[in-house]
């Protein structure tokens, strides 16, 4: 843990962002403290409020009910989030309004109104009941970030069976696995994915899991490639069970408990774990979000860069922006293929006014350097939102600088969450200064607080320790599927409270700063540091485009800490940068945190959804098993 009187170079960034009067002016959300207030005075009234605003079959005969650490939220009520996320806006004259803008690395684009996407979602759905998959029933989807993979998601909603999306190229082993583990009894896949202008040969990763796999009675193939060639046994083709659905399909009535998705997390550590979330819950939560925090309007374009193989793809690009009537963009393949530019490209070209994306994204911006977003029109970015790792100071500061015009026209922010929460907890508003560094405060809905190991609150300011949940809010996932047991280690790790696995610390103002996971925390000579802290020093220097740091055992210290930097275009690996990056880190941390080794990479091992994973580095590096590595991006 990060604690008072040690290394604290995050700590010593003072630089306040005010956010610009445009944003201010017109944000939805405009006393964010009288709303946090209110949600956690009375949840039970805050949440049935907004739960108020979308449509219900039948409605709840209460509104919370916890029995630690299960518990239920609108119980008895009947709904499906299909209705709210397609009929609801038919319905209401939104019928003609694009719900997403799909864009392909080659440049195909592809644009489906309300209506056209409820069409299909009806017909797929239709198509899925005609297999035999029905309400309960599990379905695998391994489907390239396109709008068939949306509807796929959409349509098992529709009849009530439970989703569970794998992250298109992950291995044969890791997609059995969750299949497996899902008991799945239908898999949606597509022939080929593209990245980078390859082909990522999906068809072939499926055909190898679900060779003897009985569990698994059907595949369905979205054929981009290989359209009209015959199918082995047990194929259906997607467009024809398109087709041939009818176009009516009436959404299955769901109780508000009934689970919706199953979504196995990153895993930068351990054994990914089947996440679990509801029907009702997840669609009041995650559309006051889109609403309140995100602050997108009607006439707004918004694009999130994530996949729908992460929490962030179900939450904002499939459900939230859906619910709320939005009009959403979203790419298949690399955000800097086939130019570095292409980033700046779809910002100009839609117009795009909201967006989220990640630390990671805006790091690889940064390294290709200032002159880029220049030759664009970058004007229309009002809000800039980022989560999934800590955001240095670096990259929140030069994105202010280069993207949003030094806040003429834009606006930067970091907010945190996991799978496990269905949508941010802490984050810097609309109307709030940031302070790069720190993700900001807690969001309405979400009590959290920072303990040490015996649960004991931390209130000294900038003092870390462990970030903890204390109550559920409706979007809280509910178990872990088919480990009920692993579900309360997480509330039973630190008695009464939900253990997030991160350290964080508060500072007087009520900014909290996330510092990563608890296990990647070093011990140098009894300093406890964390690796952000080192990681931060580093790419606060002008080469250096991104960094991870790990702990070595050390018979004299306890750990040694190793550096693994990738350079800004530009800059070159040589003796004299070590020196450089350490007479740096010196400077900026003192003595104790200088990396004894560093090491230049041309990139570091990330997770599918960008996070480093410092785990591997370190097995490499101690010649041990890395563990679980399913999630590694190649
Ligand atoms: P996942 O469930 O895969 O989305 O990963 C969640 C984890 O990512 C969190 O527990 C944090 O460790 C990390 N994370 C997400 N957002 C942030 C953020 N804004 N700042 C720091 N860490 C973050």
């Amino acid at each position: 843990m990060v604690q008072q009187g040690q290394i604290d170079h995050l700590l010593q960034e003072t630089a306040v962002i005010q956010p610009p009067p445009s944003l201010v002016s017109q944000a939805f959300l405009q006393d964010q403290q009288a709303e946090y207030q209110r949600s956690i005075q009375d949840p039970e009234k805050f949440w049935s409020e907004v739960a108020g605003e979308l449509e219900w079959f039948k409605p709840w005969s209460k509104v919370f009910q916890w029995d630690y650490p299960t518990f239920k939220w609108f119980i008895d009520a009947k709904c499906n989030i299909t209705y709210n996320c397609l009929d609801r806006h038919v319905a209401q004259g939104r019928k003609n309004k694009a719900a997403f803008i799909w864009l392909g690395e080659d440049g195909s684009e592809r644009v489906y109104t309300y209506g056209r996407l409820a069409q299909m979602v009806n017909r797929f759905a239709n198509g899925l009941r005609s297999l035999g998959v029905g309400k309960g029933d599990r379905v695998v989807i391994y489907m390239p970030l396109t709008p068939e993979g949306a509807i796929a998601m959409l349509a098992c909603a529709r009849i009530g069976a439970v989703h569970s999306v794998v992250y298109a190229g992950f291995s044969v082993g890791s997609l059995q696995g969750r299949i497996l583990d899902a008991q799945a009894k239908v898999l949606i896949t597509g022939d080929v994915g593209y990245r980078r202008g390859s082909k990522v040969d999906l068809g072939g990763i499926c055909a190898d899991a679900v060779e003897g796999l009985d569990v698994v009675e059907h595949v369905v193939i979205w054929r981009r490639e290989s359209a009209g060639e015959p199918l082995p046994e047990k194929y259906v083709d997607f467009d024809q069970l398109l087709s041939e659905g009818a176009i009516h399909c009436p959404a299955e009535e769901m109780d508000s408990e009934d689970p919706l998705y199953i979504l196995y997390t990153s895993g930068t550590t351990g054994k990914p774990k089947g996440v679990v979330h509801v029907h009702g819950g997840y669609m009041v939560g995650t559309y006051y979000h889109f609403k309140t925090y995100w602050d997108v309007k009607d006439n707004d374009v918004f694009w999130c860069t994530s996949d729908i193989g992460w929490v962030v793809g179900h939450s904002y690009i499939v459900y939230a922006p859906l619910i709320a009537g939005a009009t959403t963009v979203f790419r298949e393949g690399a955000i800097d293929y086939p130019h570095p530019g292409m980033f700046y490209e779809i910002i100009e070209k839609y117009g795009v006014n909201v967006m989220f994306t990640a630390p990671t994204v805006l790091r690889m911006l940064m390294r290709y350097g200032d002159d880029l977003p220049q030759k664009y029109d970058l004007r229309t970015l009002r809000y800039l939102t980022c989560a999934g790792e800590p955001l240095n100071p670096e990259a929140l500061k030069w994105t202010y600088e280069y993207l949003c015009g030094n806040g003429e026209w834009g606006y930067v922010v970091d907010n945190w969450w996991q799978t496990e929460t269905g949508g941010p907890c802490l984050g810097t508003t609309a109307t709030m200064a940031a302070k790069p560094g720190r993700v900001g405060v807690p969001l309405p809905g979400a009590v959290l607080d920072i303990v040490d190991r015996e649960g004991q609150p931390i209130t000294e300011p900038d003092k870390g320790g462990l970030l903890v949940i204390k109550q559920p809010f409706p979007h809280f996932f509910r178990t872990v599927y088919g480990d009920p047991d692993r579900y309360a280690q997480d509330w039973n790790t630190i008695p009464g409270v939900y253990f997030t696995g991160d350290v964080a610390l508060r500072d007087a103002e009520g900014y909290y700063m996330v510092v990563g996971r608890a296990d990647d925390v070093l011990n140098v000579a009894g300093h406890r540091i964390g690796s952000a802290e080192v990681e931060s020093a580093l790419v606060s220097h002008p080469a250096v485009a991104e960094a991870a740091v790990i702990g070595k055992p050390d018979e004299l210290r306890g750990e040694s800490i190793k550096g693994f930097v990738t350079l800004r275009v530009g800059s070159d690996p040589s003796d004299e940068m070590i020196e450089a990056l350490k007479v740096h880190v010196r400077r900026e941390l003192g003595p104790i945190a200088v990396p004894s080794e560093l090491e230049f990479m041309p990139s570091l091992p990330k997770t599918r959804s960008g996070k480093i994973m410092r785990r591997l580095l370190k097995a490499n590096e101690l010649g041990l098993d890395p563990g679980d590595i399913t999630t590694l991006e190649e």
